[in-house]
């Protein structure tokens, strides 16, 4: 039982609760403490906030990342591109190991041969992967990604404008018919692009989310039309932050509360510095800014997301930053919070998690201080449950002296 704790629920804020935990489920959530058998584990919340595990929205998972979101609280991972047979076995994994976070993905995304995403195999972080040109070919394209195991649809449209590197690009009449195959077999779809003509073009075609906020300008039409359609978007503020000249890495490293749970990988991934920019790049940092307050205005609704694995990024970690960063954008935090609990829990149809009430899992996150106020709070990490198992935190303290 966590006793006299605040609660963000997910949706609102209990000041003085008391939750009680049983065979991996919330029991209670009361004003009034129940009474308890002998033997039952008090947590006292007294100055500490319990908020549902978080969720993170926009990930992209290799072995070892769901250890370390969950080492920072977060307690589900949703992978928007991946190897299927890799993140088969992590899945399978997560499901029998309490030092992970529980994932959902999206497997192989849809692209055009030698399009957006294939650089992820000319690298060597995928293997080759299934594309397609045709609509014709949307069909099969999708039954074949559901029986690799994906949970929902990641389409790729983006021709290099944007980074300054021109590709081949999905045409709008394959991106509406995986939509519709995708909406016919009952699945969500999520887009990744990155500039406000493919914002729209996807939106229209009936996207269900934006993996990104687009970065060439701002659209005053289109958070009416994200509304209209009932988009939901996932900012990505802070590695859009970090891939166009404004990494964030060396903070995360100097703050106290994240470092000494960050493993190697993380360190080296927020070590990167700034990275170089082509000079045929067309972004402006203040455009996704500008835009999520008109987004939040206009009631899209808004997940927060880290893109971890990409440069400047770190599992688990960056989504703490992801958090402050919606806030200075102009989010309450209350509003953040929300968009790493109930709102992807109910985008993405996970409706045994990203809440506090009795029933759900309990994915619980405890804190010191009030994150409900001071949104950078969430960092202060107490005490993690996952499932109803306390997740003991991994400390690299070692690997912090090797770092310096
Ligand atoms: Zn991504």
């Amino acid at each position: 039982m966590i006793r006299d704790v605040r609660v963000f629920t997910g949706d609102t804020v209990l000041t003085h609760a008391h939750v009680t935990v049983d065979s991996g489920l919330i029991t209670t959530v009361t004003t009034q403490p129940s009474p308890v058998g002998d033997g039952t584990e008090i947590v006292h919340g007294q100055g500490r906030t319990l908020l549902p595990g978080l969720i993170d929205a926009h990930a992209h998972v290799f072995p070892g990342n769901l250890e370390q979101a969950l080492n920072f609280g977060v307690t589900t991972v949703l992978d928007l591109m991946a190897d299927p047979a890799a993140i088969t076995t992590l899945r399978q994994q997560a499901g029998t190991r309490p030092a992970m976070a529980d994932v959902r993905t999206a497997g192989t995304a849809a692209t055009v041969p030698g399009g957006y995403g294939w650089y992820l195999v000319e690298m060597g972080y995928l293997p080759p992967f299934p594309t397609l040109i045709e609509p014709g070919q949307a069909e099969a394209f999708i039954d074949a990604r559901l029986a690799e195991g994906s949970d929902y649809i990641k389409i790729l449209i983006d021709d290099g404008s944007t980074t300054g590197t021109p590709l081949p690009k999905l045409g709008e009449d394959t991106i509406t018919a995986l939509i519709d195959h995708a909406h016919a077999r009952d699945r969500l779809t999520i887009a990744h692009t990155l500039n406000a003509v493919d914002a729209a073009t996807a939106t229209r075609a009936g996207i269900d989310v934006l993996g990104h906020l687009f970065l060439d300008r701002t659209d005053p039409d289109l958070p009416h039309l994200l509304a209209e359609h009932d988009t939901a978007v996932i900012p990505t503020l802070a590695v859009l932050d970090g891939l166009f000249g404004r990494p964030h890495g060396a903070e995360l490293l100097a703050d106290h509360r994240i470092e000494p749970y960050l493993d190697t990988t993380s360190r080296q991934m927020l070590g990167f510095g700034p990275i170089p920019l082509d000079p045929r790049a067309r972004h402006d940092l203040e455009v996704p800014r500008h835009t999520l307050s008109q987004l939040r205005d206009a009631g899209v609704a808004i997940l927060a997301g880290s893109d971890a694995s990409n440069p400047d990024t770190a599992h688990g970690a960056t989504l703490h930053l992801e958090l402050e960063l919606l806030v200075q954008a102009g989010l309450t935090p209350i509003e953040a919070l929300t968009a790493a609990t109930s709102a992807p829990a109910d985008r993405f149809t996970l409706p045994d998690r990203g809440r506090i009430a009795p029933g759900l899992r309990a994915d619980l996150l405890l804190v010191n201080g009030d994150p409900t106020s001071t949104i950078t709070d969430t960092r202060d990490i107490a005490a993690i449950w996952r499932n109803g198992q306390r997740v003991p935190r991994t400390t690299h303290l070692h690997q912090a002296n090797d770092y310096r």
